[in-house]
């Protein structure tokens, strides 16, 4: 995993799933869906967080614990909707790399995230390895964690 996909709210792109299928040109499966090179690497505002931040529009801090409102309350809806649906919490994220380093929290999300059948990185929006496990996306493209 690297540093530059870890978006300034928080968001690891590296688990999204825009930025996997990306990776991996899933929409030969026959999907359609949009790709996205992660946040930094675009250079715009993220599809999926719908930021109406000014200070990330405009590219002012590297991260959200930066800001004098953080966490404000669009961070927190955010969060909300993540770690109910996906399993993982921006303002987590962003406590972590404030407290102990990037390189750490690195470490942690490529443990955290792992797939245990062929060491890929599992997507958070649908708890799925898309290397090994496509074909449950396959089957229902609205598979999101177990059916949860
Ligand atoms: S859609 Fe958003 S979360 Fe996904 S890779 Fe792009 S910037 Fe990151
Ligand atoms: S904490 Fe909120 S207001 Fe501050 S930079 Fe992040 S999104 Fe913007
Ligand atoms: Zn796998």
């Amino acid at each position: 995993m690297e540093e530059k996909l870890i978006a300034p709210c928080g968001m690891n792109c590296s688990l999204c799933i825009s930025y996997q299928f990306m990776q991996n040109d899933l929409n030969k499966h026959g999907f359609h869906r949009q790709y996205c090179p992660g946040c930094i690497p675009r250079e715009k505002n993220c599809t999926h967080m719908g930021h109406k931040c000014v200070l990330l529009g405009k590219g002012k801090l590297r991260f959200c614990y930066e800001c004098a409102d953080f966490p404000c309350r669009m961070l927190k809806s955010l969060d909300k909707r993540y770690r109910t649906k996906y399993h993982m919490s921006m303002i987590e994220n962003l406590e972590f790399i404030r407290d102990n380093g990037m390189k750490k929290f690195l470490e942690k999300e490529e443990a955290k995230w792992r797939c245990p059948k062929c060491g890929a990185v599992i997507c958070c929006h649908n708890g799925l390895c898309l290397d090994c496990s496509i074909d449950m996306l396959l089957q229902d493209k609205k598979y999101r964690w177990g059916g949860e």
